[in-house]
């Protein structure tokens, strides 16, 4: 016997009281992101494989354990996208985007997959909120993204945290790795398997480890901000005025270690202390070396990218618009062509209406006006009725003029 069909494990169907919220986060987010001259834009689904292994790095989580690759009919090796930036850059140099005038600002929503074990706010399929600038590494671009992420959080009721650090440039960074490699090779007796075993490939991730000995041997370890080049610093310092002047409040969090390879210079997170152990919303940085390893001109780049599922876990709805709904209930059938022109006749000005469409009994039809929220019933019967429900008012009108203004609140 067949078994129930399902979502597939880690994935979730979006149910109608969820895809409002949605639709209203997506708004908001639009606007946020339009007024400060972010594009809409999108890549596929799926890349070749090399976008993700190249431009996230091999030694990444998400490369190692997260992708979902798989062989077209072609034998070609596609990965549905685990992120969003290694595809907007490798769209850069795809379309030849360094011509046109920089900074090249772009804003994406949509779904990413990552093979990862599913609990609450951690799916395999999920979505994000993301906004590129690339083409300038001008550092009021990193304080004006962290501020639309601050702000669309605040907007969406969010109550989060920032943590605010600076990777410096690839050479210092190479420097800075072998000196924290020597460091834990000299107290490797104290770390955990997995950080020991992963020294070479990437010393950076026993900063993020939960393990009691590591933990103590990263409390004394050198510090990657305490390294900077003065260049890096300076930008550092100028990310930091911008914010500050913006009575941005954040944490400096030298251990801040990103998931991802091609970060530099700026990198920050939020974390909502309401999620629990899924706690990042929301993260981002500066990746100057990223376009160039695509194999595009060398051009600097900032983002970040949100999960929309974390922000409506960790958010409050928006509060309902006063807005009139109409449901326009009819007694008899022979009045139903005459409803249904009825219903299109408010929405066509704009007033949200619909007709009874279920084969109900008239009080049946009440209950359902009651059902959508209904402000208003307009009852198709010999004459036109409009019942306003707050106050219980019912009133004969002549034409859809006066509909509209017995409709308006
Ligand atoms: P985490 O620490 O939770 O694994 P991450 O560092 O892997 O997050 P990023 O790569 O920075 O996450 O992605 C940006 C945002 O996307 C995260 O802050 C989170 O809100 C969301 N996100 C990442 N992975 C998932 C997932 N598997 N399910 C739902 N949301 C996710
Ligand atoms: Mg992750």
């Amino acid at each position: 016997m067949a078994g129930k069909l399902q979502a597939p494990r880690g994935t979730f169907d979006v149910l109608p009281e969820d895809g409002e919220r949605r639709a209203a986060l997506r708004e908001s987010s639009d606007e946020l992101l339009g007024l400060a001259g972010y594009a809409p834009f999108d890549t596929p689904v799926f890349e070749d494989t090399e976008v993700f292994a190249r431009g996230v790095g091999q030694s990444t989580d998400i490369v190692q354990k997260e992708m979902f690759t798989f062989e077209d009919k072609g034998g070609r090796s596609l990965t549905l996208r685990p992120e969003g930036t290694a595809g907007a850059c490798r769209a850069y140099v795809e379309h030849g985007m360094h011509k046109l005038a920089q900074p090249v600002k772009l804003r994406y929503w949509g779904p990413f997959f990552r093979h990862e074990a599913p609990q609450a706010g951690r799916y395999r399929q999920f979505n994000q909120i993301g906004a590129e600038a690339l083409g300038s590494d001008d550092p009021s671009l990193d304080a004006e993204l962290i501020l639309l992420l601050s702000q669309l959080l605040e907007e969406a009721g969010v109550e989060s945290r920032l943590r605010l650090s600076s990777l410096g440039n690839a050479a210092t960074r190479a420097a800075y790795g072998e000196e924290l490699r020597t460091y834990l090779r000299s107290r490797q007796g104290e770390l955990s398997d997995e950080v020991r075993a992963r020294i070479d490939a990437n010393p950076l991730r026993a900063f993020d480890s939960d393990h009691q000995g590591t933990k103590a041997v990263m409390a004394d370890a050198p510090l990657l901000i305490d390294r900077l080049d003065p260049e890096d610093a300076e930008h550092f310092a100028e990310v930091r005025g911008f914010l500050d002047d913006a009575g941005q409040e954040y944490d400096l969090d030298p251990t801040l270690v990103r998931g991802l390879d091609y970060y530099t210079r700026t990198v920050f997170e939020f974390d909502s202390p309401s999620l629990g152990a899924q706690s990042g919303v929301g993260g981002g940085g500066r990746y100057d070396g990223l376009v160039e390893q695509l194999g595009g001109p060398a051009t600097p780049g900032v983002g970040w990218a949100a999960g929309i599922e974390r922000i409506l876990l960790a958010g409050k709805p928006p509060e309902k618009l006063d807005l009139p709904v109409a449901y326009v209930v009819v007694p008899e059938p022979e009045q139903r062509r005459t409803a249904f022109r009825i219903a299109e006749a408010l929405r066509e000005r704009g007033v949200q209406a619909e007709m009874e469409q279920a084969g109900r009994s008239v009080k049946g039809q009440f209950k359902q006006a009651d059902r959508v929220g209904a402000t208003h019933v307009v009852i198709v019967g010999a004459a036109i009725e409009v019942k306003h429900m707050d106050s219980g008012e019912q009133k004969a009108v002549a034409d859809i003029q006066e509909l509209l203004q017995e409709v308006s609140l």
